[in-house]
């Protein structure tokens, strides 16, 4: 290793302990040392020291002991006479920067200094949850850090470009020569937040601990790792977490020391100044610290550097086009036109034809183009009529490729989609207009990506456009009709109708051997895949991740068990779960990854379960929020009496069946009440327990176990004269 580089580090990391310790020093003289601090929605305290140390800091004084380890990590500066393999007292100055940057950002909350204006500060448990998902199915394969500023705002925005374009999560901040990406970001207008791909930590390098400590989190999270098990918590992050880092500007100590750290979780860095280089060291996959200096090729550089795998969809439409603009909006002032929504009619409608009824490509736009629009006139009828045939496609098929339109839509830049179906509302931004996008560029998208994503059961598509008033009234009547034979027979759907479960192995990517069933009556823990999505990602991809499990023997009904669904989990659990109950929370529940939508949880001295969903952030009944709930389930471990759902499980027929349903419901958010709905209604009524959902209480009547006892006596509460669940 370079001795610049080293000496570097060490002077980086000598300076960010002392700054730690300075700043601990006063925070005691002005509180008591067992003031508590922490970051906010985690269950993890201070994620890298608990991960790598085992342990939970909790206040000032907790602090203490592990600056002195971080002390005790830091070796001699290099002398100028004598050369020597610098790298390991280097890598140990990295892990010494990292913790004593995590105490200095919690400090910084005590003294509410965080998060920095317009930043993100620590990115929460929740949130790392809920983007799950699109790790594990690819749809984000990779995490960019950016430190420092381009050298100018074009290139700024150019960079960030070309890695949403691959979708690659970018988090941006630090700073060189006194200007922030951030800054430069925010002067050239570029949506930012987590729906774009684009998060700003904070405009110090100290705040990169964020991006960090967000990595550290997937291996106690996803993994099953625990706390502690630093080696093994290194190596995850190596394997499991594409993530780099790139500076842009000059390096100075700092980065080099907080860069050290990165490298040790296996996270190469890239620069775009003459910096001498750091090459293959087993530490990282590839190079560990390497320039790149033209800027039309750096972001391809950090991608072949940390071995990410990119799919990039190339479609012939004016915009940038990836996932990575999905969650971008298009304002009123950004506004040229818009479909549906409450400014004008709109449908979006796929549907199965023969072979021979269409051509494969074919795009027709029947009515008035958006250019031929009448000046300040800024809405209009859009009928979204495909047409797909397949041998292997099937009428089942017809709503889970529907929905991708959604997806699909979303995508291009400048344009947003919301809803479905005769509920549907479109955005073209006046940029996007200009840049050239016509409507008949939307069939070119639908046509291109479901031959893309769905090729293996879509031979031919083509793509109607109706923009004429009375065609899309029409349109929409005749769709109306199918949309209601399509609801029937989804919900006419049971497990005893089904000889065949799917599993689902995506999670397996963070959780090695969480496997998730799903059945007609039981939706995957993350809530994105039925028993149907399941079936065609079956036909779509035959050695994929979601397997036909043929039910066969019964072993118990109540439990929901079966023979052929406890080998298939056993095998592919890698022989840690011998048997799993479909319906029940206390006998061999299935396993939780870690991307759940909600948590059902027992409350023995009210003889039910609570549950929670992820965007409840306060206090259960339990004695624990939901981020902490979440850290003590999941990994892909089976915990009887606490169990990750998707939302929808919970109106399920089949939901806990053998510790008595929905009965058993004690306590939920008010939020996740309403979100249920009228399928919450349904399903108290269809038990005979119409008034059940006043009776199950929520955060406004309870918070504590005593306060729900109280509310569940008073309401005479069915779970209370269910047997006792233990
Ligand atoms: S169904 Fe289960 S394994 Fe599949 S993505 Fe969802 S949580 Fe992960």
């Amino acid at each position: 290793m370079s001795k610049i580089v080293a000496t570097s580090v060490m002077r980086g990391a000598k300076d960010v302990v002392k700054q730690a310790e300075d700043f601990l020093n006063k925070a005691i003289k002005e509180n008591s040392p067992d003031t508590k601090i922490g970051f906010p929605e985690t269950a993890f305290y201070l994620p890298l020291i608990n991960a790598l140390l085992g342990v939970e800091v909790k206040t000032l004084k907790d602090c203490q002991p592990i600056l002195e380890h971080a002390k005790s990590l830091l070796h001699e500066i290099p002398t100028q006479i004598l050369n020597l393999p610098y790298l390991g007292d280097a890598l140990d100055a990295g892990i010494a920067t990292l913790f004593a940057e995590e105490i200095i950002m919690a400090l910084r909350y005590l003294y509410k200094q965080e998060p920095q204006e317009q930043c993100n500060g620590f990115f929460t448990d929740t949130v790392m949850r809920s983007l799950g998902i699109q790790l594990v199915d690819g749809r984000m394969p990779g995490f960019a850090a950016i430190l420092g500023a381009a050298p100018d705002n074009k290139t700024a925005v150019e960079i960030v470009r070309q890695l949403q374009q691959r979708n690659i999560l970018i988090f941006v901040g630090s700073s060189s020569n006194g200007r922030s990406i951030i800054d430069q970001l925010i002067e050239e207008d570029v949506q930012m937040g987590w729906d774009n791909y684009i998060v700003p930590y904070g405009r110090d390098t100290l705040s990169a601990i964020y991006p960090l400590d967000w990595a550290i989190r997937s291996a106690l999270t996803f993994g099953g790792l625990k706390a502690g098990q630093a080696k093994k918590c290194l190596l995850y992050t190596k394997e499991r977490v594409f993530a780099f880092g790139l500076a842009l500007g000059p390096l100075d100590d700092i980065k080099y020391a907080t860069g050290a750290g990165a490298i040790n979780m296996g996270f190469p860095v890239i620069a775009d100044t003459d910096i001498p280089e750091i090459k293959p060291t087993g530490v990282t996959t590839y190079e560990a610290l390497v320039k790149e200096l033209d800027y039309k090729k750096i972001v391809s550089r950090c991608i072949e550097v940390r071995g990410i795998k990119v799919k990039v969809a190339s479609i012939p439409i004016p915009v940038p086009y990836a996932a990575a603009f999905e969650g971008e909006r298009v304002r009123k002032e950004q506004l040229y036109c818009e479909f549906g929504g409450k400014a004008s009619n709109g449908i979006e409608f796929l549907t199965q034809v023969e072979s021979d009824e269409i051509e494969d490509g074919h795009i027709e736009l029947i009515g008035p183009d958006i250019d031929q629009l009448e000046e300040g006139v800024k809405a209009m009828s859009l009928a979204i009529i495909i047409k797909v045939a397949g041998r292997k496609m099937q009428k089942d098929f017809e709503p889970i490729l529907e929905r991708q339109i959604h997806r699909f839509t979303n995508y291009a830049m400048g344009i947003m989609h919301i809803g479905q179906r005769d509920m549907n509302w479109i955005r073209i931004s006046e940029d996007t207009f200009k840049k050239g996008l016509r409507l008949k560029h939307l069939g070119v998208i639908f046509h291109a990506m479901l031959h893309q994503e769905y090729g293996a059961i879509v031979d031919k598509v083509a793509v109607n456009l109706y923009t004429k008033q009375k065609d899309v009234d029409r349109l929409i009547k005749e769709a109306k009709k199918t949309f209601d034979e399509r609801d029937e027979r989804v919900m006419g759907m049971t497990d005893e109708s089904a000889d065949t479960f799917y599993s689902c192995t995506l999670c397996q990517s963070f959780a090695p051997n969480h496997v998730c069933v799903i059945t007609p009556e039981r939706l995957g823990l993350c809530g994105a895949y039925s028993w149907l999505d399941g079936k065609a990602s079956f036909e779509i991809t035959p050695t994929g991740p979601n397997q036909p499990i043929l039910k066969g023997e019964f072993l118990d009904i109540k439990l929901g068990q079966w023979k052929n669904v406890n080998d298939f989990v056993y095998q592919k659990s890698n022989k840690i779960i011998n048997s799993v109950s479909m319906y029940s929370l206390m006998t061999s529940p299935q396993s939780s990854c870690g991307c759940f939508e909600c948590i059902v949880a027992i409350i023995p001295e009210a003889n039910g379960f609570m549950i929670v969903h992820r965007d409840y952030s306060g206090m259960t009944p339990c004695g624990m929020s939901f981020t902490t709930l979440a850290g003590s389930v999941g990994g892909g471990v089976q915990t009887p009496g606490f169990l990750g759902i998707g939302k929808l499980y919970i109106v399920s027929k089949k939901f806990i069946l053998a510790e008595g349903g929905l009965l058993r419901i004690i306590w939920m958010p008010r939020e996740l009440k309403e979100l249920l709905g009228e399928r919450l209604k349904e399903r108290c009524k269809g038990l005979n327990q119409p008034d059940l959902i006043d009776k199950i209480c929520d955060e406004t009547a309870a918070t504590t176990s005593e306060e729900l006892l109280q509310f569940l006596t008073k309401v005479n509460h069915p779970a209370l004269s269910l047997p006792p669940i233990i």
